[in-house]
């Protein structure tokens, strides 16, 4: 009697290293897809970063369509061409309210859960996890990952082995290191033969030298801000900006900082230039001074400016365009309302650094993505190793472009993980 062939599928092992967004969806993708999955998370628990995102209200995601999210990616958003094709910003909607996170859109398009609450989220995330029968083990970094002939074999984790066919590596970024993100995952990476671009800090305030203390506080709308390397302009930003006991922040520094870092690294001299009335030509505004001096005749001019300028403005404006504060208002000289309007169009501050990359909200740089297949996260050096999340050479702007990234990249290497 012939005997007959039984073939077995044993299911694949999969090691997922680290607990964030990407990691976190990975892992349910690759259970969904049949994978054993077992999540290594340094952390006591799951989603530490994911838990402050949004100020702790998780901006999910953006309306955005793919090529306008991959415009909000500076770092190397084309690379997600394909990830984002397989998980665009309305199926992480839709990942997300079928795993009962109602969520809702605010201003630029910018996507929470209705709850305002990111723990929401990462609860979601949990309970699928466990339903999906991922092995959780938090308390448990990972602290290198093997391979053999290129091949992976397993992870050390607690100064043991683990064996698995595959490892989606999911470490984050180096910022908010309290966070659990500090930067393992590039040191992996390296390990194992992998290239790490230059890290820096994204999304990350920056430092003036002026002596700008007295500005503390001030939120400034409305105004234009140039990014200067070496005098030439980078860039320009039209929005909202904050002054802090070191420099500046607020949303359209933050965007300016990505390459305020990249100059400042290579050793350019780096200013930012504000607009304080970007709608008013120099003609327009130096009329609009002329009126203010005209109703204020008789005051000195630092009391003549309060209806054109925040009252903490007016006196670095004024030793800008070396004009005496107490200087009447019908002795100002052509001259010095020139340099008046001068200043107010272009306020010159020096940058000298960024905030360290620990107050990054983001880390430009990590593993190069031209060591990554697009198509599957799979590494092009190391056969059955996925790489997801910050941990790569990807970062974008806010607005949700960075947890998309995760999202996308996430479900992309768990998908292909799991084949
Ligand atoms: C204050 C703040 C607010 C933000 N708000 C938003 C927002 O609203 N919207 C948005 O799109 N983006 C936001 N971001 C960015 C976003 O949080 C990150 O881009 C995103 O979390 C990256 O996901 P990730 O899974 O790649 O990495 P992470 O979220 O950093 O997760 C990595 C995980 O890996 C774990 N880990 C690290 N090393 C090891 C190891 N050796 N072994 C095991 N585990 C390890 C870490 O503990 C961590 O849990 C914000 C960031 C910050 C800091």
């Amino acid at each position: 009697m012939k005997k007959s062939l039984r073939i077995t599928h044993c299911a694949l092992r999969i090691a997922v290293i680290g607990g964030g967004p990407a990691g976190m969806i990975a892992a349910i993708r690759a259970a969904e897809g049949g994978a054993q999955v077992t999540l290594f998370e340094k952390m006591p628990r799951v989603g530490r970063k994911l838990g402050i995102t949004g100020k702790g209200r998780c901006n999910l995601t953006n309306t955005a369509d793919n090529a306008e999210i991959i415009k909000n990616l500076p770092g190397n958003g084309k690379f997600l061409f394909s990830a984002l094709k397989n998980f665009s910003s309305a199926d992480t909607v839709n990942f997300f309210e079928n795993l009962g996170v109602k969520t809702k859109i605010e201003r630029g398009g910018r996507i929470f859960p209705v709850s305002d609450d990111a723990s929401e989220v990462i609860d979601a995330l949990l309970r699928k996890m466990i339903v999906l029968g991922v092995e959780i083990k938090n308390n448990s970094p990972v602290t290198d990952i093997i391979a053999e002939h290129k091949k992976i074999r397993g992870v050390l984790v607690g100064g043991k082995i683990f064996d698995c066919d595959a490892v989606i590596l999911a470490t984050g970024g180096a910022s908010y290191p309290a966070t659990g993100s500090t930067g393992d995952g590039f040191r992996l990476a390296k390990r194992i033969g992998h290239t790490v671009t230059e890290i820096l800090p994204a999304l990350v305030p920056l430092e003036v030298e002026e002596d700008i203390k007295s500005l503390q506080g001030l939120s400034l709308k409305n105004v234009r801000v140039k990014l200067l390397a070496d005098g030439k302009k980078i860039a320009e930003q039209f929005g909202e900006m904050l002054f802090t006991h070191f420099g500046v922040s607020g949303p359209i520094i933050l965007t300016l900082s990505r390459q305020a870092a990249k100059f400042l690294s290579e050793g350019k001299f780096v200013e930012l230039e504000i607009n304080l009335k970007p709608a008013l030509t120099p003609e327009q505004l130096d009329a609009r001074i002329l009126r203010d001096f005209d109703k204020f005749k008789r005051r000195a001019i630092k009391n003549s400016l309060v209806e054109l300028l925040p009252a903490k403005l007016i006196p670095i404006i004024l030793d800008r365009a070396f004009i005496e504060p107490n200087k009447k208002v019908d002795e100002i000289t052509q001259a010095e309302r020139r340099r008046l309007v001068e200043n107010l169009r272009g306020l010159l501050l020096t940058i000298t650094q960024t905030r360290p990359i620990a107050e990054a909200i983001v880390t430009a740089g990590g593993v190069s993505v031209k060591e990554i297949n697009p198509q599957t996260m799979q590494s092009k050096l190391v056969e059955g190793l996925f790489i997801a999340g910050e941990v790569a050479d990807v970062d974008g702007f806010t607005g949700g472009f960075n947890l998309q990234a995760a999202w996308a990249m996430g479900n992309t290497a768990g998908t292909f993980a799991a084949k």
